[in-house]
């Protein structure tokens, strides 16, 4: 069930805009009010559909898109910004996201689809695969890469709302650039994929085996971080808005801990790859029965709480063999 447009008061609406075949079914995209024009928090999936909600429910408010003045995404992924683009054309807004994300975006533009593909490829043999996993491919519709952005935000910085203070609070872990906002002078905090009422974010470590890097650590931190928040009301980018900020982020943190421990149970003397260890968690559908693309972001969820396990001196890798393999520390 889609949510309607909706006036939130203080200048600020939500507009769902539907993310086709997807279960998650619908982006959030917020509009907050300024002086030279709305500024968009997220645009949401670029689909026909998905833009003509979108339009619609701005109109709705009487805001048309081509009054626009900026676009601020909360982190890549195309759910979030995959209609930036579109309205930038429309309005000549700006489009701004972190710049840890900004260089991902980067990087889509500059990798062919065959360089993606063998990138692919050599993830999925170190992780030791199965080799029926690794034919076809893991998308099942090709999007885009999102819109190359005109400005980049760090943590701390406020947004260029003219009579507004919105900050963007740098919170990785579900994207190296994931960032949440801080309507200061609203009391609210539009949270993106960071903290949702209901589900958990996909935290990945992709590919599999990537050197120094901790998305899981740092998504607990950043967790922390807005736990420690004293903020009135919580726009999620999915699913609903909702209070109790802190309380939500220690849930989500008692979650992945718990997750931890049944990762580190699988562990013993006996070398695992990374697919023999993701094949023994308990997913919400069976190993088994799940598609290739679904397995791959249970491997990359599985490689984030290894590498956490790994920081934290519980787990390490056995040899530097092709695949990897993973033991008790
Ligand atoms: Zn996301
Ligand atoms: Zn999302």
């Amino acid at each position: 069930m889609q949510p309607k447009p909706e006036d939130l008061g203080g200048g600020l609406w939500s507009v769902p805009v539907p993310i086709p075949d997807n279960p998650l079914a619908y982006t959030l995209v917020y509009a907050v009010e300024s002086p030279r024009g709305p500024v968009l928090i997220d645009a949401g999936w670029q689909h026909e559909d998905a833009w003509t909600a979108l339009r619609d429910g701005l109109g709705t408010f009487g805001i048309e898109v081509g009054d626009v003045h900026g676009v601020v995404v909360t982190h890549f992924h195309p759910d979030h910004s995959g209609l930036a683009g579109r309205v930038r054309d429309e309005s000549g807004a700006w489009i701004a996201m972190h710049h840890a994300d900004a260089e991902i975006v980067r990087l889509f533009h500059n990798a062919g689809q065959g360089g993606r593909r063998a990138f692919e490829l050599t993830a999925l043999r170190r992780a030791g695969a199965a080799e029926s996993d690794l034919t076809g491919s893991s998308r099942q519709t090709p999007v885009a890469p999102p819109a190359i952005p005109d400005r980049e935000l760090s943590d701390g910085d406020l947004v260029d709302l003219p009579g507004r203070r919105l900050r963007a609070i740098w919170t990785p872990g579900h994207s190296p650039g994931h960032i949440c906002l801080h309507l200061e002078d609203g009391d609210r905090i539009f949270t993106g994929d960071h903290v949702l009422p209901r589900i958990t974010p996909h935290i990945g470590l992709y590919p599999y085996d990537t050197p120094d890097v901790d998305p899981l650590s740092d998504f607990l931190g950043s967790l922390d971080k807005v736990s420690a928040m004293t903020v009135e009301e919580v726009l999620p980018a999915h699913q609903f808005r909702f209070t109790g900020l802190s309380g939500r982020a220690q849930e989500i943190i008692r979650h992945h801990e718990e997750r931890l421990a049944e990762v580190a149970a699988l562990l013993s003397s006996a070398p695992l790859t990374l697919w023999d260890l993701t094949a023994g968690l308990t997913w919400r559908h069976p190993w088994a029965e799940m598609h290739q693309g679904a397995r791959r972001m249970a491997a990359a969820e599985a490689a984030a709480h290894i590498r956490t396990l790994e920081t934290r001196g519980v787990a390490r890798r056995d040899g530097t063999d092709d695949p990897i393999r993973y033991i008790l520390r």
